[in-house]
């Protein structure tokens, strides 16, 4: 039933594209390739997402932070794939975030007039690209009232702030199964659990993680978008990646808006507090370099989580402590060595051609990776001299996208409006298969698999069935989210052992 499988059993020798690495990067290169009327086999060592990719703050960047740093171009390039997201690909996928900046007394009139212009220049940014003010409402200055009113847990010292509005993900590792979803739809071979041992401009060897076998593919061009394991692969690309950790608290009481706030003592850094759509709150991001080789599941250090909760307690009338940290989780970002020189990927991606003719694509950011792709798949057609279409994934929707008021109108008439907002106009899909999978009725495929955790049996039976997962760790990490609460999954395990039960007998 599904064109995601693991492992390599029935998989092309000989495809126009081989992709490695299934996180954003490389399955909007699949997407993008299998949409110009090539044929593709995108693999991934693990599983999809299994990388940085599910490991962000689940932000749609508009680029602010770039025009801050006078960085035009890669603030423009943002705005655009911003747009085009929220717009146009994935409107089920994203949604507008209030971020309230608060200002306190200690805040120098200078500076708050420096940030009132910055985000003022945010926003005509976005009008120059022509995202609706219905999309991203315009910014505005608050009074201490009204910015007490949508944050209550902020200290008495504020006395305003200014409300900006940029794209909130529902949820990142969801925007990587929803691209290589649509990928396989139109005919992408997806495989996890296959290894790319060697790669060079001609093809691959494989190995096939769940047999030990080992399989040489050729393709007509290769593209590399392992993330910061880039560099494993070919000579020519070394990434040195940095440390971004991220807090995950229960729901503070009565916030309605994410929070910038400025780290005391530095200029122009910032930490995010974020409310999810299902009472979480992510707190980010620190910046710390890694040594050595770059960890498959990168760890959070106790330093780390103590700079975050002590830095957004002193914004907070009621400090945090230790024991409202409910999880945290830790992502690289690449730094790349070329040259000689050292230059930060995360603002802008690279497309390399290497000797042996390789593409590799890497940086970037996940707002941005359907540029990337693009440009990664015009390398790699203008190298092998493949004949392809233009590139038309700006205007092709993901699974299950549609226009945000029928998504609306959808979840209202809903009982399960979570589906809708994880699947859009596919939620119906993903009750219908469960159902007949399972042969279980509405009521249990749609119950919270555990208490406090809104996840439902019918959307791990898709993630099965559909996008997939083959063990327990997909199901919880990846298809779904209850893995950054380590104690909300311990109570998911079991349903997800009976998700797997459940759809065995339809997936080969
Ligand atoms: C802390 C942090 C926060 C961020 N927040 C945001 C944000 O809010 N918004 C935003 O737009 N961007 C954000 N970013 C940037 C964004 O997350 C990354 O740019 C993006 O996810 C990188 O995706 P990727 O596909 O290139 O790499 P990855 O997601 O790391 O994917 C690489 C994949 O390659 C696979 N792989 C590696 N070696 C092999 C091999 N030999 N064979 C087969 N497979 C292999 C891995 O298993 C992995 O799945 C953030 C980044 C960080 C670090």
């Amino acid at each position: 039933m599904t064109g995601i499988r693991a492992g390599l059993a029935d998989a092309p020798g000989e495809v126009d594209v081989l992709v490695v690495g299934l996180g954003v990067t490389g399955v909007g290169c699949a997407l993008d390739a299998v949409s110009r009327g090539l044929s593709v086999l995108a693999v991934d060592a693990h599983d999809l997402a299994f990388g940085t990719s599910r490991w962000s703050s689940k932000l749609v960047h508009g680029g602010l932070r770039y025009l801050a740093n006078g960085q035009v171009g890669v603030a423009h390039e943002s705005a655009v794939e911003r747009g085009i997201l929220m717009e146009v690909t994935a409107p089920h996928l994203t949604h507008a975030l209030p971020m309230l900046l608060p200002l306190d007394v200690s805040t120098r009139r200078r500076e708050a007039a420096f940030l009132r212009i910055g985000i003022g220049a945010g926003d005509l940014l976005r009008v120059a690209v022509r995202t609706s003010s219905e999309t991203l409402p315009r910014p505005r200055r608050l009074s201490a009232t009204e910015s007490h009113h949508l944050a209550p847990v902020l200290g008495s010292g504020v006395r305003g702030g200014i409300l900006s509005w940029d794209g909130q993900l529902e949820d990142d590792a969801r925007l990587v199964t929803t691209i290589a979803r649509t990928a396989a739809g139109l005919g992408a071979e997806v495989r996890t659990r296959t290894r790319a041992i060697t790669v060079h401009g001609r093809g691959a060897t494989l190995r096939d993680e769940l047999t030990g076998e080992t399989h040489v593919v050729a393709a007509r061009s290769v593209i590399n978008a392992a993330g910061v394991w880039a560099g494993d692969l070919v000579d020519d690309v070394e990434l040195r990646p940095s440390r971004g950790t991220h807090l995950v608290l229960r729901a503070l009481p009565g916030l309605r808006v994410a929070l910038t706030l400025p780290v005391p003592g530095e200029r122009n850094r910032f930490l995010n507090v974020v409310p999810q759509q299902e009472g979480l709150v992510y707190v980010g991001l620190t910046d710390v370099p890694v040594e050595g080789e770059a960890p498959d599941v990168p760890e959070p250090t106790e330093a780390e989580i103590d700079f975050l909760v002590e830095t957004t307690s002193a914004a907070l009338a009621h400090p945090l402590s230790r024991v409202d940290v409910v999880g945290a989780y830790a992502g690289l970002r690449p730094l790349l060595r070329a040259d000689g020189r050292t230059s930060d990927l995360s603002r802008r991606h690279a497309v390399l051609t290497s000797s042996t003719g390789v593409v590799t694509v890497v940086g970037g950011k996940l707002t941005t990776y359907r540029r990337m792709a693009q440009d990664a798949v015009d390398a790699a057609v203008a190298r092998a001299g493949l004949v392809a279409g233009p590139c038309s994934t700006a205007r092709l929707p993901l699974a299950g996208a549609a226009p945000r008021t029928e998504l609306a109108r959808l979840a209202a008439a809903s009982r399960a409006p979570r589906l809708v907002r994880r699947f859009g106009t596919d939620a119906g899909l993903v009750l219908a298969s469960a159902r007949e999978v399972s042969g279980l009725t509405d009521d249990e495929l749609l119950a919270p698999v555990a208490e406090g955790v809104g996840v439902t049996l019918a959307e791990l039976v898709f993630g099965v069935t559909h996008e997939g997962a083959c063990d327990v760790a997909d199901l919880l990490d990846r298809r779904t989210r209850i893995g950054l609460v380590p104690s909300d999954r311990s109570l998911a395990v079991p349903a997800a052992h009976r998700a797997l039960t459940l759809a065995k007998a339809t997936v080969r």
